[in-house]
């Protein structure tokens, strides 16, 4: 599904140049190839994260804003902004992270933050949750309130 993919230490992605894996650190913001030296491109795509330890690290770290979409497989709406997010994420590559936070797969991070009903959205900014809101909307919805939260 997802072209870039995350670990504790990092964005993994593969050099559109030259086919290598490479990580990227939460705190570049630009990186080149390890190989090839081709300049790697910046997320574009919502990335899932899976555990906590994934999440504290990337939101700690993340060069950019980071939106959190809390959601979960069986949840219709979150089906819905799951497209808008994704349009979201690809016109915003570069200037934020769109993480994804199955509540299902890590319900800790749903306690620890209290979602009471999904889809949530959440920006974070060093390390902090700096705004939150509730329920589906279109992309320019979606970009209205981070832009709200990070300053447009
Ligand atoms: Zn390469």
């Amino acid at each position: 599904m997802s072209a870039m993919r995350v670990d504790e230490r990092g964005l993994i992605t593969v050099c559109p140049s030259c086919g290598q894996k490479n990580r990227i650190a939460f705190n570049a913001k630009e990186a080149r190839c390890g190989k090839c030296k081709a300049v790697l491109p910046a997320a574009a795509e919502p990335i899932e994260v899976h555990n906590e330890r994934e999440f504290d690290v990337l939101v700690r770290d993340a060069a950019y804003p980071v939106v959190v979409d809390f959601w979960a497989p069986w949840c219709g709406p979150c089906r819905m902004v799951a497209p808008e997010l994704a349009w979201f994420a690809a016109s915003n590559a570069g200037r934020l992270i769109v993480v994804k936070v199955n509540t299902d797969e890590v319900p800790e991070l749903g306690e620890r933050f209290r979602i009471r009903s999904i889809p949530t959205m959440a920006v974070f900014r060093g390390g902090k949750e700096i705004a939150r809101t509730t329920g589906a909307m279109p992309a320019a919805q979606i970009e209205a309130f981070v832009n709200g939260a990070v300053g447009a």
